[in-house]
């Protein structure tokens, strides 16, 4: 099974999309997860891709398709994948649909989780993610137990160096202008399903399931 997953930033992509990667057995592969490595290793990719994060910018293209037709072919991606985060333009998404024309592949289906902007800044500024091991907490709607504490590793929790209010409003803009015209590219190729990301993380993914379950793959 191939999964895209879109959507704007805050919607609650990434944390739907490790529970429905778990729930078919295939890899989860995040952009911004792999530069976040990059940037974390300072690598000379990492050093460029943290100049456009920081802003709110998406890296440019030409890095994204290098270092995605790299990671597609490696062998645990053979079962299938989610995608999240990628594609985030048109010349992304071309770029892939040669990748999948290439190896006779196709894409199942592209999810779009759908939120309203003011819930999206609210979910954002509240977000923090744990130095130590990873784990993405809300204060809003799962505050830890011990402020700043991960209740998982007892790490430090961090605001990631994007989620500043300026730096929110500066990303949604980019995704009306950049990636808000994927969804018209995928519908017309009849791939768009439509999901509500309004709900608590359970009621979200339960609505992703429900959908891939009548519409395609399950
Ligand atoms: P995310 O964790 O998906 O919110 O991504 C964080 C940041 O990484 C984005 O705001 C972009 O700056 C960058 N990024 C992630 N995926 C892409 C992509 N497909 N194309 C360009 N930039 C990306």
């Amino acid at each position: 099974m191939r999964l895209i997953f879109i959507g704007p930033p805050g919607v609650g992509k990434g944390t739907q999309a490790k529970l429905v990667k778990e729930y078919f057995g295939i890899v989860h592969l995040s952009t911004g997860d792999i530069l976040r490595e990059e940037i974390s290793q300072v690598s000379p990719l990492g050093i460029k891709a943290k100049s456009y994060i920081d802003k709110g910018h998406l890296v440019p293209d030409n890095e994204l398709l290098n270092i995605m037709s790299k990671r597609l072919n490696k062998e645990d991606a053979k079962k299938g994948y989610l995608l999240d985060g990628y594609p985030r333009t048109i010349p992304q998404a071309e770029g892939l649909d040669n990748f999948l024309d290439k190896m006779n592949h196709n894409i199942n289906a592209v999810v779009s989780i759908e939120l309203d902007d003011e819930s999206i800044i609210k979910r954002l500024s509240s977000r923090r993610s744990c130095e130590g091991c990873g784990n993405i907490t809300n204060l809003l709607f799962n505050p830890p137990k011990i402020e700043g504490t991960c209740d998982n590793c007892n790490g430090r929790l961090l605001q990631r160096s994007d989620d500043g209010k300026k730096v929110i409003i500066e990303r949604l803009v980019v995704y009306n202008k950049q990636t808000a015209p994927l969804l018209k590219y995928y519908y017309k190729k009849e791939l768009i399903m439509r999901i509500d990301g309004s709900g608590n993380i359970d009621n979200v993914l339960q609505l992703i399931l429900k959908a891939l379950r009548e519409l395609c793959c399950v």
